[in-house]
């Protein structure tokens, strides 16, 4: 991974560099940010810099032998530690895992705990630091490095520390060795005990913009950059939460299809048959009906949007957009706020248990009033 690769966040990255370019990277670097936001691939990124024998325009070369055995994930200085499960016994260290840990970072380029949970084989459980793993990092820092001036330990959520191991680990934060350099990776800094973020030189990373998430999109997917806007404005930064969206674009089709269903029987006044619809989007899973309610919203704001005619607004795919053009005069100024609050209230009574047929019925007589205003 080099610092190229990364989305966002330049000014850390340039601070992360200047560091190592002054010998003077801390013992204990935390990087910490919001879920979905790339910070494992920054701790990659700045083991690899750090590393490698040829650095070049502020980043790492990508073909030394040290950048090769990193790309490789297979850098013998270089260590990772992250939660897991007892899954395969109950004496089990990281190493243990270490072949899901390739498999998930070779995978994931952006880190994503619930595909980390999926490849566990157990999306329910709680994966934890034990302390038996402070003992094995304890014992991988007392060896000298083998091919590199600083050895490297990169510890995934520092959060899901136990206590016991956290404090084991304290003492090696404190006092380290002189070629031990830890860079702790968080999705929740206030959930790291505060004896260890007290020790850790912090650097906070910022969601990347719509635009850079919409080009990650489209670099991995090989989308088309209007479909992968439309995918990465809900996303709101969370690369996570972009992915799964492309991920899931299945239901993304069947969403639209119903959309248009629904504005067409209200915009009729079609009771006989917006009572099926109703049913057919009661029949749902309750998460599932409130994302397509979520994703009504969405599309009779982008549809309000339209009627502005200034693209750089907007955030529909290509499909919707053709819906768009003759639909969009229908929501004005006199029904969108009326219409996004039914819609808003519907999610909100499914949420708290309503009958999903009555709230739904309930909600298409009342829009099939205001798509006429
Ligand atoms: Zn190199």
């Amino acid at each position: 991974m080099r610092f190229s690769d990364i989305i966002g966040n330049e000014q850390a990255i340039a601070q992360i560099r200047r560091m190592i370019d002054a010998d003077k990277l801390p013992h204990a670097l935390l990087l910490h940010g919001a879920p979905g936001i790339p910070k494992l691939g920054l701790a990659m990124a700045a083991a690899q810099y750090l590393h490698c024998k040829n650095r070049t325009d502020g980043d790492s070369c990508g073909v030394c032998p040290m950048c090769r055995q990193h790309q490789s994930f297979n850098q013998v200085d270089t260590h990772y530690s992250y939660p897991f499960t007892d899954s395969k016994g109950t004496g089990c260290t990281c190493d243990d895992y270490i072949g899901e840990w390739r498999e998930f970072i070779t995978q994931n380029p952006v880190e994503d705990y619930q595909a980390w949970l999926h490849l566990l084989k157990n999306d329910n459980a709680q994966p934890q630091i034990f302390v038996r793993e402070a003992d094995s990092i304890m014992r991988k820092m007392t060896l000298s490095a083998y091919t590199t001036k600083y050895k490297v330990h990169i510890l995934w959520l520092p959060e899901k520390l136990k206590e016991e191991a956290a404090n084991k680990l304290l003492k090696l934060i404190e006092e380290p060795y002189d070629d031990c350099k830890f860079i702790l990776v968080s999705d929740n800094e206030k959930g790291i005990l505060g004896t260890i973020l007290s020790r850790c030189q912090r650097i906070e990373l910022r969601r990347p913009s719509t635009d850079m998430v919409a080009r990650y999109l489209c670099d991995r997917y090989g989308m088309d950059m209007q479909d992968a806007l439309a995918l990465a404005a809900p996303a709101d930064g969370n690369i996570n939460v972009a992915e799964r969206l492309v991920q899931t674009g299945s239901e993304f089709h069947e969403f639209r299809e119903r959309f248009i269903e629904l504005m067409r029987l209200a915009y009729q006044h079609d009771l006989s048959q917006l009572k099926p619809w109703s049913e057919v989007i009661a029949e749902m899973k309750r998460e599932k009906a409130r994302r397509f309610l979520d994703y009504a919203v969405r599309q009779v704001r982008e549809n309000f949007i339209y009627n502005l005619h200034n693209p750089e607004l907007n955030y529909l795919t290509r499909e919707e957009e053709a819906f768009s053009t003759r639909f969009s005069p229908f929501i004005n100024e006199r029904n969108v706020e009326g219409i996004v609050a039914e819609l808003e209230r519907a999610s909100a009574d499914i949420a708290g248990n309503g009958n999903a047929k009555i709230v739904l019925f309930d909600l298409t007589i009342r829009l099939s009033i205001l798509i006429r205003k």
